[in-house]
């Protein structure tokens, strides 16, 4: 079972991920700590990973492919030998649709295929409420919330007695329009899945329980076929 989890930034996409990998006995694939465990293991793309990385250039699309394959076959390789893992929980890739392409390639070469893509869909304003509330600590960088966890005293960081703001990415206008470029990536790729059917939208402007519930019931229903009871 390999399911894809979309949502842009403040859908609570990671909370989810965290939570829902270990409910289904999911490994989470995200690009950002694939990339650092393969330099930790000093592999020869992790090597050549570095070195992109260290020259602040974006990783080419077939380096991430290669990482990615490497990383389901051995996922496979366990699920075969008797690990408790039932599959992939991807969580920020494939981020555009020649990704998705290469997955589906990927999988296919493997014998496997994508299960279930769920996209978190919330409000675009309650997005930029929940992101705009963003506070950071300048000395320390401890993150806090304005409506739910404000420091205790207004504007002083909890940690470090350090000055707590708010950073110029995080004001309501630089939000909409990182928000606004998430939907011109994704976009194509919402549309390649929804093609082939697997595509799911859960609403995401509930409780962390609630949208974890209905995540799983998606994901339940593509597996068997069934409902939730
Ligand atoms: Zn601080």
């Amino acid at each position: 079972m390999h399911v894809i989890l979309m949502g842009a930034q403040g859908s609570g996409k990671g909370t989810q991920a965290a939570l829902l990998g270990p409910e289904l006995k999911l490994e989470r694939i995200a690009t950002g700590d694939m990339f650092r465990a393969e330099i930790a293991s000093a592999s020869s793309l992790g090597v050549e990973l570095k070195a992109i990385l260290d020259r602040g250039d974006l990783v080419p699309d077939d380096l991430t492919n290669s990482i990615v394959r490497r990383r389901i076959a051995t996922l496979i390789e366990r699920r075969a030998d008797g690990d408790d893992v039932t599959g992939s929980l991807f969580d920020g890739f494939p981020r555009t649709d020649a990704q998705a392409q290469a997955l589906d390639t990927i999988l296919a070469e493997l014998g496997e295929a994508v299960t279930s893509v769920v996209e978190i869909d919330v409000p675009r304003d309650v997005l930029i409420q929940r992101l705009s509330g963003r506070r950071v600590c300048v000395e320390c960088g401890a993150v806090f919330h304005a409506e739910s966890s404000p420091p205790s005293v207004n504007g002083v960081c909890d940690r470090c007695s350090g000055e707590v703001i708010q950073r110029d990415d995080d004001k309501p206008e630089a939000i909409a329009r990182r928000l606004a470029l998430y939907d011109q990536q994704t976009a194509p790729l919402l549309d390649y899945y929804d093609a082939q059917g697997k595509l799911t939208k859960v609403d995401g402007d509930r409780s962390i329980e609630a949208v974890q519930s209905s995540i799983i019931a998606v994901i339940q229903l593509r597996t068997t076929g069934q409902g939730p009871a």
